[in-house]
């Protein structure tokens, strides 16, 4: 039985692409931490990254360079960002020194002066090099040579105020919200960031030699924690990007703005579940959604979330169910005053029982013509009879306020229920 016509719309236009890089990978391990390998907690930290912008930036395509533990050569992740017309690259990496009691955050951009602690930085991280087969890939590029410089300094000038505004935001957003020692933004030559055409950064969580730092970072926490904090940097950068680029979001529009028209006759639900299990509208299944309405559907129940007639407002409520954790969410349009053909109709279910009760028992709290339909080994109570959604619903709310919050309604056909 097809009760309604489903219709899901497209997503916001994508504007905006980050390419997320977990550091090493496979053969290449990264540093040894106290706890884990530099390259899962890299890769962890990324997937779990990229998951929240995908949740909260239905605009933003997230590019992953790798997505399980394999090795891919330096080159490869610049490809897979220019190819993909990266608005930002982030590579993600865990700092290592043989003194183990340093510790902190730091966030590198490309850059060429030579200070000899970002050297072993760099010198740590390039080193993967030796791991690949085509390493005279990487000796095109001579730091030694001026004519190489000053081309290498024309093109990453352009970048360079954006990655290090990023990095900034980045080193902010690890003291601030994470309480994190920040060793500050710098300057290295690394092979990852070098051929990127965008704003690019190479984030260094925190040193896993380090034994408290090294803990902490191998654990669930401190790896949500870094990535709050790498996502809280990414939503303030994109939130720039978007005033540069003149679009301004929805809260922050001027009086200016053009008033929607409403749809006419249609209501917008946010269809969020679809289950052979039906919940009470309290159950810990629906994650705290109120005024839930639950549809019944054959043996399926159908969950719905929201009642608007405004497509914004509907797009809204959609990505507040899908922050829910109801990823498969949709918008589903209903024609409210489309008539049911022949003996269907609306009836609202609103109570169930083994206890077979007679018309106008006082447990119906005054709802009269009851129907009575016995299920199994079950009754079902009826009340209401109507053509359009639109009565249902009136209906609906009506049998609610009479206590009945569980209450739902169902398709019949004459007086069997569909
Ligand atoms: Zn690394």
């Amino acid at each position: 039985m097809l009760l309604f016509s489903s219709v899901s719309f497209a997503q916001k236009k994508t504007n905006f692409v980050v390419v997320l890089d977990a550091g090493h990978g496979g053969k290449d391990a990264g540093a040894r931490g106290v706890a884990d390998l530099e390259k899962n907690i890299a890769l962890d930290v990324v997937l779990r990254f990229g998951s929240l912008i995908e949740k909260n930036h239905p605009d933003v395509k997230v590019v992953y360079t790798r997505k399980t533990d394999v090795f891919l050569e330096l080159y490869e992740r610049t490809r897979i960002s220019n190819d993909n017309k990266a608005n930002l690259f982030i590579s993600v990496h865990c700092n290592s020194a043989k003194n183990t009691s340093a510790y902190g955050t730091e966030t590198f951009v490309m850059g060429l002066n030579r200070m000899s602690e970002t050297d072993e930085v760099s010198r740590a991280e390039n080193s993967v090099i030796f791991l690949e087969k085509d390493q005279a890939r990487y000796e095109k590029f001579n730091p030694k040579d001026p004519e190489a410089v000053i081309a290498f300094e024309i093109m990453n000038a352009a970048y360079k105020e954006q990655s290090i505004r990023f990095a900034d935001l980045v080193e902010t957003k690890f003291t601030k919200e994470q309480g994190r020692h920040s060793r500050g933004v710098k300057q290295a030559n690394f092979h990852v960031l070098r051929g990127n055409a965008s704003p690019s950064v190479l984030v260094e969580l925190g040193f896993i030699s380090n034994h408290d730092e090294g803990t902490y970072l191998a654990s669930n926490e401190g790896k949500q924690a870094s990535t709050e904090s790498l996502y809280k940097a990414f939503k303030e950068y994109k939130k720039e990007f978007d005033r540069r680029s003149g679009i301004i979001e929805e809260d922050e529009k001027p009086k200016a703005k053009p008033v929607e028209k409403p749809l006419e006759g249609k209501a917008l639900k946010i269809k969020f579940l679809e289950t052979t299990l039906k919940y009470t509208v309290t159950a810990p299944q629906l994650k705290g959604l109120t005024d839930v309405e639950i549809v019944q559907d054959g043996n399926k129940y159908i969950y719905y979330y929201g009642n608007t007639n405004l497509q914004s407002r509907a797009d809204d409520l959609l990505n507040s169910v899908k922050r829910k954790g109801f990823n498969k969410a949709e918008i589903v349009e209903f024609d409210l005053n489309k008539k049911l053909e022949g003996q269907k109709n609306y009836r609202v279910l609103f109570m169930s029982s083994n206890k077979k009760y007679k018309e106008r028992d006082e447990r119906f709290n005054g709802l009269s013509n009851v129907l009575r339909v016995k299920n199994g080994g079950m009754f079902n109570y009826y009340f209401g009879i109507d053509k359009t959604l639109d009565a249902a619903q009136k209906t609906l709310e009506a049998v609610q306020k009479k206590g009945f919050r569980n209450a739902f309604i169902v398709t019949f056909n004459g007086e069997e229920p569909m």
